[in-house]
């Protein structure tokens, strides 16, 4: 390894199925740039002295993925706003002293890939956000920035929703029990923001809670996708899949930390190409 090699790589447990490597890559080659940009196995146990090693090392930028992101923002020496907010990070980049900041653009990439395909306007929508944890933190913030009427996060265990609301301080926003479901009004937009796809486990949801003016996105994006996908589809709702996030979210950091914008449309259109299921 040389120290002097500009590194990069996405830091999670699991990590080895991350798709950040292939997004990283295709962005460079739009700008004729080689970047060396791996994988990294990190238990949760291990991360600070990881993290530690990576940037004493040549590393420059990582992605944060679960579990890490929480402790990510904790290891930094400074932060964005958006990261603060969101109490979790995931991206770390070296600024010029050479410490480390934290950024959160999750919530951003989500807006950006939204507003492609929202059929109205974002703003006076109704949500329904169902989860709590790293993922629902980095895009209830900016979900509420882009003039939403109503937030309401329901999650399965109470606590982390009700400490998610309390975090925003926004009359919009509320917590509402997983049993409240099937009383809840339908939504304009509903974000499935739980693991529970990737887990392999299943969702039971109320059809009510959408219709075919509403859209039906999971941050899951593949296999993990298909099952919410098919319900909101079974309940009348045009659905969405995180592919378009994740693509948006890591063009963020491309930007964060080379200073370039790079074009999504055609990285997300490589792998939907890439990942269409086999017949
Ligand atoms: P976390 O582990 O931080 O949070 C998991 C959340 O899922 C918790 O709210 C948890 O509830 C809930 N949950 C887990 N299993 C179930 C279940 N069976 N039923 C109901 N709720 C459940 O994960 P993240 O927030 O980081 O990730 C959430 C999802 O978002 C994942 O699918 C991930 O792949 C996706 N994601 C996509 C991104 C993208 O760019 N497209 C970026 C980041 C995440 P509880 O508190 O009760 O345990």
């Amino acid at each position: 390894m040389r120290p002097d090699s500009l590194r990069y790589a996405v830091v999670g447990h699991p990590v080895a199925h991350s798709l950040s490597p292939r997004i990283q890559r295709a962005f460079a080659a739009q700008f004729g740039m080689a970047i060396d940009y791996t994988t990294l196995d990190v238990t949760a146990g291990s991360f600070v002295e990881a993290v530690a090693a990576f940037f004493a090392t040549g590393g420059r930028g990582l992605n944060i993925t679960v579990p890490h992101k929480r402790a990510a923002l904790a290891v930094a020496d400074a932060c964005s706003a958006a990261a603060a907010r969101a109490g979790v990070a995931n991206v770390l980049a070296v600024d010029v002293d050479g410490g480390l900041i934290a950024h959160n653009t999750d919530g951003s990439g989500l807006l950006r890939d939204l507003e492609q395909r929202m059929a109205r306007p974002l703003a006076a929508s109704a949500v329904l956000l169902l989860g709590a944890g790293g993922a629902a933190c980095g895009v209830a913030g900016p979900l509420l920035d882009a003039g939403i009427a109503s937030l309401t996060v329901v999650n399965r265990s109470p606590a982390p929703a009700q400490r998610l609301v309390e975090r925003l301080r926004d009359p919009r926003a509320r917590a509402q029990p997983w049993a409240a479901l099937p009383r809840l009004p339908r939504f304009d937009l509903l974000i499935n923001a739980t693991s529970a796809g990737v887990l392999g486990q299943r969702l039971l949801l109320p059809d009510g809670l959408v219709d075919s003016d509403s859209l039906a996105c999971d941050l899951a994006y593949g296999e993990a996708a298909r099952p919410f996908l098919r319900w909101g589809h079974g309940a009348g709702a045009r659905t969405a899949d995180g592919l378009g996030m994740l693509v948006e979210t890591a063009a963020e950091s491309f930007a964060i930390w080379h200073g370039r914008q790079p074009q999504t449309a055609p990285v997300l259109q490589m792998l939907r190409t890439e990942n269409q299921p086999s017949a």
